[in-house]
């Protein structure tokens, strides 16, 4: 059976570039299941659903039809069967995602849904999964488990340019923002696990952290 490598962490560490560059590699597949929580948030905005008011995310959080396309090469994210891979990088996708994230409902769904990604993936060679929850709550066994973080100034530059020149300093905010209500909430808070490596990605280029990825995940 396939390998799964559970790669958590905070916003801007570099995850998606890494583990993207990891499944490549290796020849695994990818799946990023932060963009399942957008493309959920994304429905509800879309459908007028008021994203701060959890019953009504939760009664309605089983009808978006989500599908993840997991070539590291160019994953793909369809709702419903649209193409929402760009929509869903908004900023008010990227503003309502941690209210909608904290809905016991949603998180259930979307588990099971990685789960059935994950199960799929490891009948061939495996796969590279990111999130905050993975190596917690999502694939509690993978026998790879990584959490990458960054110095939050650093994230910040990194996340505006990626965003093609947005306010650095807005930027880190919201990222701050995120990160509080990700790892402050009661359901699937981001926390170390057990047996999980830190890698701290401030100082390396994204070759370089690849490289490290590669290495334990062969050794
Ligand atoms: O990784 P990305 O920044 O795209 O994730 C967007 C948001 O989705 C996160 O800020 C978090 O609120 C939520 N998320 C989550 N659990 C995951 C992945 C993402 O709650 N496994």
């Amino acid at each position: 059976t396939g390998i799964v490598v559970a790669v958590d962490g905070t916003s801007g560490s570099g995850k998606s570039s890494t583990c993207r560059g990891v499944a490549s590699r290796l020849g695994l597949r990818y799946l990023d299941t932060g963009a399942m929580y957008r493309a959920m948030t994304w429905w509800m905005l879309e459908h007028g659903v008021d994203v701060h008011d959890a019953e009504a995310v939760a009664a309605r959080c089983a009808e978006p039809v989500i599908d993840s396309g997991t070539d590291p090469s160019g994953p793909t994210i369809h709702v419903d069967g649209y193409d929402v891979g760009v929509a869903i990088r908004t900023e008010q996708v990227t503003g309502s995602v941690s209210p909608v994230s904290t809905v016991p409902a949603v998180r259930t769904r979307l588990v099971e849904l990685q789960r059935a990604e994950i199960a799929t993936a490891a009948e061939g060679r495996g796969i590279v999964v990111e999130g905050r929850d993975i190596g917690s709550v999502v694939a509690p066994d993978a026998p790879v488990k990584l959490y990458l973080t960054a110095d939050p100034a650093a994230r910040a530059a990194r996340r505006a340019a990626e965003e093609g020149g947005s306010d650095v300093a807005a930027v880190e905010k919201s990222l701050r923002g995120r990160d509080e209500i990700d790892s402050g909430r009661a359901v699937s808070p981001l926390t170390m696990v057990e047996g999980a490596v830190h890698l701290d990605t401030t100082a390396y280029t994204l070759e370089e952290v690849v490289d490290l990825v590669v290495g334990l995940v062969e050794a």
